[in-house]
């Protein structure tokens, strides 16, 4: 059944677990999700990001999104992850996504707070939930560009409680993205995270906190994430390498022919997902 990211995070936030948010850019990380929540019995979150657009239309793979989850027998909440721009959050709201997230984090505080609050005023007109970002999660492989902050402490990239308070004040939203040391993308160096700094912003908010780039992140540390705040975790990389290195191992340990058909490959791809997901799930679910 489909649910706001609100009503998934109160359940996550009493039950003291996290809701996995996997970002699915075609049909067979959709199946591979809605899969193992099933099997699991746990509620999940489908996303979407804008800078998926050129591999995955939102116009074409957002109905499929919102379709799968109104069928399944868990509770689905369909999220646009990372929107940039005002219009592309509207579309998925169209849709029928029920959750938005307004990533202005490389703007100034002001122009963040401006739009986050625009997004909170849009949203509400759909009953739908926004998330939005104060700090900065390093994406290394962006290559550069304005998100490039290796020249900064990595300390002056984190959110800070105080300010997190101001700014949920001023925009009304229903879920913070938080930077405590996580990275987007595969891990290079180990990352280290500021626990103790989820558990000020946690105190200061009483508001469902999410995790983005669990890259290179243990499942001791999901946990102590997990106990210190985090209710949602956003989860991308490591499920796409999965589904790469299953259709490797299908290859690599088979002589049919049939191994280098797409859609061989395709199945392949899907049920290493699922895999990897279900492995997600549990430690996100602190089992
Ligand atoms: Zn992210």
């Amino acid at each position: 059944m489909l649910v706001t990211l609100k009503a998934i995070s109160k359940k996550a936030m009493a039950g003291h677990f996290a809701v996995g948010a996997f970002n699915t850019t075609n049909l067979e990380s959709i199946r591979a999700v809605l899969d193992a929540a099933e099997k699991l019995n746990q509620p999940v979150i489908l996303q979407h990001a804008e800078l998926h657009e050129p591999i995955a239309p939102l116009a074409v793979l957002g109905p499929i999104m919102v379709a799968m989850a109104e069928k399944a027998t868990v509770p689905v909440c369909v999220h646009l992850d990372h929107g940039e721009h005002l219009d592309y959050l509207k579309q998925a709201l169209d849709l029928g996504f029920t959750s938005v997230m307004f990533d202005g984090s490389a703007l100034p505080t002001a122009e963040n707070t401006e739009k986050s609050h625009a997004t909170v005023a849009l949203a509400s007109k759909y009953g739908a939930s926004v998330e939005a970002e104060l700090g900065r999660v390093l994406r290394p492989e962006g290559g550069g560009g304005s998100d490039d902050l290796s020249d900064l402490p990595p300390e002056a990239c984190y959110t800070d409680p105080e300010a997190a308070k101001t700014f949920v004040a001023d925009t009304g939203i229903d879920a913070l993205a938080i930077a405590f040391g996580t990275a987007h993308g595969i891990y290079t160096t180990k990352p280290v995270l500021d626990v103790g700094r989820v558990a000020l912003i946690r105190d200061a908010l009483h508001l469902p906190l999410v995790m983005h780039g669990g890259s290179g992140v243990s499942d001791e540390e999901f946990h102590r994430a997990i106990a210190n705040g985090i209710t949602k975790i956003n989860y991308f990389t490591y499920m796409s390498l999965a589904g790469g290195n299953g259709v490797r191992a299908l290859q690599k340990n088979s002589t049919d022919p049939d191994s280098l058909r797409f859609d061989t490959m395709a199945e392949a791809s899907r049920q290493a997902m699922q895999r990897d997901v279900e492995h997600a799930m549990t430690i996100f679910a602190n089992r």
